[in-house]
């Protein structure tokens, strides 16, 4: 009995995360926004930006800015992990063009509402939250 041969190997997995790409970038006239992708071919954005759109497979992609200002669709607080310190709280912000985003949020917590307006804020380190944007923030 022979085993059946492989006509060829298969091709390798699309590669279609960027990693080369910064998510997160400071602009010091406009203030810090992340850096996604739309394609050039169907105009469907995503965040982080990839090498190949997810929804025509085109390979020629734009740069997109997301944010800084997005709206809290869900969040919660986590109690128990096991890589990382507890309590944090992480939601899904929906920016403009239909992208939602999932991440941690700090900043006031306890103003957290569904549909909240949030922004986006980078640490020292180049660490980004999403945080409520508080009524004296917007005066
Ligand atoms: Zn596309």
């Amino acid at each position: 009995m022979t085993r059946p041969t492989q006509a060829a190997d298969p091709p390798p997995p699309l590669r279609d995360l960027n990693a080369s790409e910064h998510t997160v970038v400071v602009d010091p006239a406009t203030g810090p926004f992340l850096q996604g992708g739309v394609c050039t071919n169907c105009a469907l954005a995503f965040f982080p930006t990839r090498s190949v759109c997810p929804n025509c497979l085109a390979t020629k992609i734009d740069n997109h800015r997301f944010g800084p200002v997005g709206r809290l669709y869900s969040w919660t607080t986590v109690h128990v992990s096991s890589t990382r310190q507890v309590p944090y709280t992480v939601g899904y912000i929906d920016l403009p063009g239909d992208v939602r985003v999932l991440t941690t949020l700090g900043g006031e917590l306890t103003a957290l509402e569904p549909d909240c307006p949030v922004a986006l804020a980078v640490d020292a380190a180049g660490g980004w939250t999403f945080q409520p944007i508080l009524e004296e923030d917007a005066q």
